[in-house]
């Protein structure tokens, strides 16, 4: 196992007993679970309209150098200004060179997956370009300097009674704020960089390839109130937010927010079709299309399917591994099922091994995926990967095959006695298994010795 496998053990064994964020996590669990039993109202034949939106993208897929090359004319002739970035870095770069030219030093953005995959705020931050987050949850992960550990719900893992403390703690605050007055506060925070800010830099949740329009979707109206007044406009986004027209979205979007609560609430969406040029209010718009190996996921049959994630977020609301060891274990923007399956592709599986295994193949994922994406045997798709190369870890390995010898004959499993069998197990598996665990202990009397003395056999 390499350095990241080690350290992530490392992390999950840390918080995979302590009780309170056990009981955190399992009380969001059956929030969402109330969700889910409400959701099913709003279609007559649900599974079919999730089967139609999987449909839907992974046409695009298909097609994509098309629709890429069509949504670049497109966006270019309605006055935006795209460029192609083939790794973070290159992302990166490309933002850096706009800001400079444009002589911006203060930024605000808004809640994106890609953004952070190219780990921006640092890299910015270096640069000494002010950026503050203006999502609620990612101001608070960002005020107390941690990642988001949700990709739905950035602070997902804090109370309110800890988010106030913090408050109070960092700009001084009564103490003691509940959820509402937190927010307000929040807004006044945030009101100077919102009017002083000179960028805004957002992702996109699809782009429109026949009319090279950026769509973006949101519940606190950040985006809406931000994209009016800031004179400069990055989004950046990955190649596999394409779609055809706009016609998709009437399955699209819904099934975007089919979880959120109050579906009033969850439906700002913004179409950005060119720059504005409103009076005083000219604007310019940029497009940072951004590849970082999602190459390398599309030119895989079945796994580009996880492409058409649409990150509401649900496959790590019930994923009992991610209640477990919660989001900051996986160390990556994108924890839970998702990242852990696009991750051994995107990085490699010598980097990335690890996450093949954090499934236990239980389904519920897939279940609630809302564009009917199915990540249960997605994982199964890398695992095989993964032996393929043979980049599987060798005691797993030397386990499997030994085990294979065993179950194709039964006199070779009986030869030896059970405590024989436990004192195998525990070499091979224990360690993985943890301390905290007790390996299960074989039969007394293997199935065949007791078959025989049930039924008098000699
Ligand atoms: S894989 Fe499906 S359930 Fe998970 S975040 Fe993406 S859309 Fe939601």
């Amino acid at each position: 196992m390499n350095d990241n496998g080690i350290i992530f053990n490392q992390n999950a064994k840390k918080i995979a007993f302590d009780d309170e964020h056990y009981e955190k996590m399992m009380t969001r669990y059956q929030r969402f679970m109330y969700n889910v039993e409400n959701c099913t109202n709003y279609y007559s034949d649900l599974n079919l309209e999730k089967q139609r939106a999987l449909n839907i993208r992974c046409k695009a897929f298909k097609k994509l150098d098309k629709l890429l090359v069509d949504f670049d004319t497109n966006f270019s002739n309605n006055g935006g200004k795209i460029l192609w970035a083939n790794n973070s870095d290159d992302a990166k770069q490309l933002i850096y060179d706009i800001l400079n030219q444009e002589r911006v030093k203060r930024i605000i953005k808004t809640k994106s997956t890609t953004i952070d995959e190219i780990n921006l705020t640092s890299f910015l931050e270096m640069k000494k370009i002010k950026i503050v987050d203006t999502n609620v949850g990612d101001f608070i992960c960002s005020v107390s300097n941690e990642r988001s550990y949700n990709i739905n719900d950035s602070a997902a893992h804090k109370t309110t009674s800890q988010v106030a403390d913090l408050y109070t703690e960092k700009f001084g605050i009564k103490e003691n704020c509940n959820a509402k007055q937190l927010t307000v506060c929040t807004k006044q925070i945030l009101k100077e960089d919102f009017n002083n800010s000179q960028a805004l830099i957002t992702g996109a949740n699809f782009l429109i390839s026949n009319t090279g329009t950026i769509v973006l979707t949101e519940n606190q109206g950040n985006i809406l109130k931000s994209s009016t007044f800031t004179p400069i406009h990055i989004v950046v986004a990955g190649i596999d937010k394409l779609i055809t027209s706009i016609d998709e979205l009437s399955v699209l979007l819904p099934l975007s927010s089919l979880y959120e609560p109050n579906k009033n609430i969850s439906s700002l969406y913004n179409f950005i079709s060119k720059p504005s040029t409103d009076g005083d209010n000219v604007q310019k718009l940029y497009l940072i299309l951004l590849n970082n190996n999602r190459t390398n996921v599309l030119a895989k049959e079945k796994q580009r399917a996880i492409l058409s994630c649409v990150q509401c977020g649900a496959c790590s609301d019930v994923c009992p591994i991610y209640n477990t060891i919660g989001g900051h274990t996986y160390m990556e923007c994108n924890p839970g099922p998702v990242g852990s399956i696009l991750y051994p592709i995107t990085k490699g599986m010598e980097e990335a091994a690890h996450f093949t295994s954090l499934c236990t193949s239980c389904g519920r994922c897939s279940e609630v995926c809302p564009v009917d994406i199915p990540l249960k045997d997605l994982f199964l798709e890398n695992r095989k990967d993964l032996v393929k190369e043979n980049k599987s870890f060798i005691s797993e390995r030397n386990f499997i095959s030994n085990l294979i010898k065993k179950m194709n004959s039964r006199k070779n499993l009986d030869k030896m006695g059970s405590s024989f069998k436990d004192l195998e197990l525990s070499y091979f598996i224990k360690k993985k298994w943890g301390n905290k665990r007790e390996l299960p202990k074989h039969a007394r009397e293997s199935f065949s010795d007791y078959w025989k003395n049930i039924n008098k056999i000699n």
